[in-house]
């Protein structure tokens, strides 16, 4: 069933919200991205989503609450780093790791003792929860290594036939996952970057995070082992100065015998002018990392749709908002990095 009126009505939420609770599954919209959702308590809800998606059981989920209170119920305690985290930054994307509380059963957790808690900004989502009454596990909204959806037309392409509804809302206002942070034992450990960066969560806790997404052990956070976020062609990221980036891209097109609308490139706003031919999409300007982050995976999706063969991506920087779009690039790029 496809719930959807623009905008949503309470009614069209509630109805989603009765699916909750009857222990089925319902996507949504959040700010990240699409989740799909089902109660956190509920085992066998629960095991639904793992069905649903393919997705290995001992990768666990988040939950989505409303507050401290919600998050209260979820986890052992509350510590102060996690009180400052959500004084400054919730609600919104981010995702913080705790000893877990009794009621969180093992199935929803991947089998762990901690429990990954987040309080979505959505109001969609946002009302979902409230109108449920209970935590909401939920992931992205897409089958085991596919590539996340931030609009509702992409969980239909990807789920339908799999879940019992979907929630349609607009397009994903911050367009990838949440910043993931390890809050269960002393020192804070970022497991997954995101919009909220290493910096600004550094500046709140008053402390260095040494362990950065690059040193991620899998044993820690066990959803990065798996393949994630790929499109369907084969997807290359070369590194370089942007105008011999381009070059060898056009070289490469002229090269491959292709059709050039065959050929998808993931450009920013400043070089999309050097390419002449090709599927180009300008995800926006390396002025605003933000906009490039909405703009990736709709980007990668459209490669999809547009049945490309192989694409081609600049590289952004390293930094800040950069090191999460780059961590998004490099996984649907499968690490093929050119330097040039
Ligand atoms: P997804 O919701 O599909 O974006 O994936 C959730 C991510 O959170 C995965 O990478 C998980 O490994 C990670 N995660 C969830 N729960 C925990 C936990 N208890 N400890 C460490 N990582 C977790
Ligand atoms: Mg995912």
């Amino acid at each position: 069933m496809t719930i959807q009126t623009q905008p949503l009505s309470i009614n069209e939420i509630q109805k989603a919200a009765d699916i909750i609770k009857a222990g089925g599954l319902v996507a949504f919209p959040t700010e990240t991205v699409y989740g799909l959702g089902a109660n956190a308590l509920d085992e066998a809800a629960v095991k639904k989503i793992y069905a649903a998606k393919g997705r290995p059981s001992d990768n666990p989920l988040i939950l989505h609450v409303l507050d401290i209170d919600g998050l209260s119920s979820c986890v052992e305690a509350v510590p102060q780093t996690a009180l400052k985290l959500i004084a400054k930054f919730c609600p919104g994307p981010i995702t913080m790791i705790l000893n877990k509380s009794k009621n969180v059963p093992y199935a929803t957790t991947g089998n762990r003792d901690t429990v990954a808690v987040r309080i979505p900004a959505h109001e969609v989502a946002r009302r979902l929860i409230e109108l449920a009454g209970v935590p909401i596990a939920a992931p992205s909204a897409n089958t085991s290594g596919r590539l996340s959806p931030t609009t509702a037309a992409h969980v239909l392409a990807d789920m339908h036939g799999r879940i019992d509804a979907v929630l349609c809302g607009d397009a994903c206002s911050v367009g990838i996952e949440s910043t993931i942070i390890d809050l269960s034992s002393g020192l804070p450990i970022l497991l997954r970057p995101g919009t909220i960066t290493k910096t600004q969560i550094e500046s709140v806790l008053g402390v260095k995070i040494n362990q950065s997404a690059a040193t991620l052990a899998d044993s820690v956070a066990p959803g990065m082992k798996y393949k994630h976020y790929a499109p369907d062609a084969p997807m290359y990221i070369i590194r370089g100065e942007p105008h011999k980036v381009a070059e060898y891209i056009n070289r490469r097109i002229s090269e491959s015998g292709l059709p050039a609308e065959r050929v998808g490139i993931l450009t920013s706003e400043e070089s999309a002018g050097f390419y002449t031919c090709g599927h180009v999409i300008n995800v926006g300007s390396i002025k605003n990392l933000e906009d490039v982050a909405r703009g990736i995976y709709a980007a990668l999706h459209r490669f999809n749709e547009a049945g490309v063969e192989i694409i081609f991506s600049e590289s952004f920087r390293h930094t800040e908002v950069g090191l999460s779009i780059m961590n998004r690039l490099e996984k649907a790029a499968g690490n093929n990095i050119i330097d040039i």
